[in-house]
């Protein structure tokens, strides 16, 4: 039986078996279906990582992680996990996509969530190269430039008020005259006055040429068509939390979950349920970053092996 699985192996994961793997538990296995790294190897630039003053892509900033975590014993395999469950001994079955089931004192899950894309034509062929899911990330490559945010939820408003800081001018398209965000993020984006709101419009495609995305094809709900030249839009059009393998067969949820489905944790990233840890991206108030995943995953990893230890 396996002290600690560990399901999916970007920052958080990672980071949680270096913690628990150097703190002294011995059979801690990392389950990750494609190559360790997450999310953040799809990034083309990554500077605001603490302590690295180069600006590089987001798989050169990954590469030495899995080497660095797995020195002290942490094991990967490359399995695609379908549930976890606790049974009534107290141990967790984390049953894998091939039909295995891998018995474990306690689980730390990680497996992040998933920007949703809009699916208009482009956007995957420019995505990383003009289309973003993250300003926080990419907002100051545009700077002093003009950028469009497709949303109109309180991602969407909130990061159009933050690149309006950096850039020139912001076209918020949204295709209805009513948002879903909070009447004070709109009051905030109505008074700006670099964001230009692109209303009961949907963007017919995102085109570009080799060098990326040049322009935004737009039409209102009268048939109106507009071409707006920018180089940069972010898509915020919500996000899927990667619970999935918390659902159980009767349709209940291993754990507590928030209304979004984010994993609900306390400071030391403990779930609802004994021995079952969740952390980065996929916890409730996650900052959805690099650093702030590699903490949450430090903290769970250091909890489990206090949990098993005991
Ligand atoms: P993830 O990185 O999402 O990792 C989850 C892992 O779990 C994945 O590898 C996935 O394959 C695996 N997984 C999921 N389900 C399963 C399963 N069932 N079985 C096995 N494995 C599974 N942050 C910054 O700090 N700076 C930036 O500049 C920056 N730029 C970004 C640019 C882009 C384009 C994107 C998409 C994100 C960016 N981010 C940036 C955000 C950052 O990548 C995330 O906050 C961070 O990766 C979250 O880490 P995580 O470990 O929680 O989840
Ligand atoms: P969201 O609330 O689900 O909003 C998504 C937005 O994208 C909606 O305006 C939706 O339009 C639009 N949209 C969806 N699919 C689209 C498509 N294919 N093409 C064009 N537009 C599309 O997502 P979110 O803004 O990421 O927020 C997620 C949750 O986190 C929400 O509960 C939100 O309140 C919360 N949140 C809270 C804060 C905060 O409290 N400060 C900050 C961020 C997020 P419609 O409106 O027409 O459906």
């Amino acid at each position: 039986m396996l002290d600690l699985a560990i399901i999916g192996g970007g920052p958080a994961g990672l980071t949680a078996g270096l913690y628990a793997t150097r703190g002294g538990l011995k059979e801690v296995v990392m389950f990750e279906k494609g190559m360790p790294g997450g999310q953040i190897t799809s990034s083309s630039e990554i500077e605001n990582y603490p302590g690295v003053l180069e600006v590089m892509s987001g798989m050169d900033l990954m590469q030495h992680w899995p080497q660095q975590c797995m020195r002290f014993g942490l094991k990967h395999r490359m399995d695609e996990v379908s549930r976890v469950s606790k049974r009534e001994d107290g141990v967790f079955e984390v049953s894998l996509l091939g039909g295995e089931v891998v018995e474990a004192k306690s689980v730390i899950v990680c497996t992040g969530s998933t920007p949703r894309r809009s699916g208009v034509r482009g956007e995957s062929l420019f995505f990383g190269r003009g289309v973003s899911t993250c300003a926080t990330c990419d907002g100051f490559f545009y700077k002093n430039q003009e950028v469009a945010v497709l949303g109109g939820g309180d991602t969407a408003l909130e990061e159009a008020l933050y690149l309006a800081n950096i850039c020139s001018k912001v076209y918020l398209i949204h295709r209805r005259d009513e948002f879903r965000a909070s009447p004070v993020t709109v009051e905030k984006v109505k008074n700006n006055q670099k964001i230009e709101l692109v209303l009961n419009s949907v963007v017919d495609e995102i085109a570009g040429d080799d060098s990326g995305v040049n322009s935004i094809y737009v039409e209102d709900k009268h048939g109106n068509k507009r071409d707006i030249r920018v180089p940069g839009i972010f898509v915020f059009v919500g996000m899927d939390v990667n619970n999935q393998i918390l659902m159980q067969e009767d349709g209940s949820a291993l754990c507590k979950l928030s209304e979004n489905g984010n994993v609900i944790v306390d400071l030391k990233m403990h779930t609802s349920v004994e021995g079952l840890f969740a952390a980065g991206d996929l916890r409730i108030d996650a900052s959805k970053q690099v650093v702030c995943a590699a903490g949450d995953g430090a903290t769970a990893g250091i909890q489990a092996l206090e949990y098993v230890n005991e």
